[in-house]
């Protein structure tokens, strides 16, 4: 049986000319590129034009890009930054949808003692911008809103929100964890201070991210240790996937108007599909304004991630909207803040397409949801 991969928010195939790019760095250019000797030299520059590459992507200057291992650690290390390098504020502002990376690392602070405002969100999962507003103020150390969301796919209006907490002095990072590569990110013009992005979402392997900062940006590094990546960020540099995120985001710069245009019509005909044949079903987040390869739907009165069960029997992965807490499925946060009604938030079912899918996968997945769906209903225990 085929696998039709239809969860690329969670994590997504490794590009073929990213592998071969990395190859060379586990076999001949093996050296440690802060080493003095030619042989550690010659992995150094590989490293820089990782570097150059991301920045490419982004709008930024190389020296903006520092390497980490992941996009959890970049959102934490921008949010330690914020709160270490301005002492005397001790407020920052998310909003409820952020991923459990700026979640936690919030939470932990405000155990620390600082004042926490979490923007609600509207039954399409939209900021409101005027709470956003009354929300900052002279103590604010820091706004840290999501780029894109990875459950519904919205994408929020970072440039605006960015220019309020800039007119106010607020510094403004954003989790682009999921829209790195998806959509156009220019920092030369948005006016971010900090930016968080994860290698294996954008088709490099897991383990790598990086965080921006911007240049005059005061920064206090989260991990200590040796002088790599000019003191704000220690250890050894994972060369290899550094080499293949940078392979990534030319791939990302290269593919993006496909993903602008052919996975957004791939995405549209997968939801059309679905919305037209099964019936009572909607469609979560808010469709003006979302990434061109996610779609949340939800079914009314299914029972939890059975949709995700039988649409694996088929061969077809997707992800829920749900997180399993104490044996019973509750509807995931992101859900929860946006009111979703529990019958149809029980069943949300996230389909995440990329570059690599195709118009016959879709197909094959329309064509066999309303049975998927009709069968499950005769079994839900949730009746109206
Ligand atoms: N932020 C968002 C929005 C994400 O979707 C994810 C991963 O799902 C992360 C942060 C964490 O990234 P990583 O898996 O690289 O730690």
């Amino acid at each position: 049986m085929k696998t039709v991969y239809f969860d690329n928010n969670a994590t997504t195939q490794v590009a073929p000319e990213v592998t071969e790019a990395m190859l060379p760095f586990f076999r001949e250019l093996w050296g440690n590129p802060s080493s003095m000797h030619a042989f550690g030299g010659r992995v150094a520059r590989h490293v820089e034009e990782g570097r150059a590459q991301v920045a490419e992507l982004l709008g930024a200057s190389p020296d903006e890009i520092i390497f980490t291992s992941c996009g959890t650690e970049s959102d934490n290390a921008a949010i330690f930054s914020a709160l270490q390098t301005q002492p005397s504020k001790r407020h920052i502002v998310i909003s409820c949808v952020e991923h459990p990376a700026v979640l936690q690392s919030a939470a932990y602070w405000e155990r620390q003692g600082c004042r926490v405002t979490r923007l609600g969100v509207d039954a399409k999962g939209r900021i409101d911008m005027d709470e956003y507003e009354f929300a900052l103020s002279a103590d604010t150390a820091l706004v840290s809103v999501m780029f894109a969301n990875n459950e519904v796919g919205n994408v929020y209006p970072i440039r605006e929100m960015a220019e309020k907490a800039r007119e106010r002095g607020i510094l403004f990072h954003t989790d682009a964890v999921q829209a790195a590569g998806k959509v156009p990110i220019d920092l030369a013009t948005l006016p971010v201070d900090m930016l968080s992005l994860s290698g294996h979402k954008l088709h490099a392997p897991k383990g790598i991210g990086v965080l921006y900062v911007r240049r005059g940006v005061r920064f206090r590094p989260f991990i200590r240790g040796g002088h790599q990546e000019r003191g704000r960020r220690a250890g050894t540099e994972n060369v290899p996937y550094i080499a293949g995120l940078g392979v990534a985001c030319r791939l990302a710069r290269e593919s993006m108007q496909d993903e602008l245009t052919r996975v957004a019509a791939l995405r549209d005909r997968l939801e059309q599909g679905i919305v037209s044949r099964v019936p009572d079903c909607i469609v979560n987040g808010d469709t003006e304004h979302r990434l061109p390869g996610t779609t949340n739907i939800a079914f009314r009165n299914i029972e939890g991630e059975s949709v995700l069960l039988m649409l694996d029997r088929l061969g077809i992965c997707a992800s829920s909207g749900s997180a399993c807490t104490s044996g019973s499925l509750e509807p995931s946060h992101v859900l929860h803040a946006m009111g979703v009604p529990f019958k149809y938030a029980h069943s949300a079912t996230r389909f995440s397409l990329s570059r690599y899918n195709t118009q016959e996968e879709v197909d094959y997945t329309v064509e066999h949801i309303p049975a998927v769906i009709e069968t499950l209903r005769k079994l839900s225990p949730f009746k109206d």
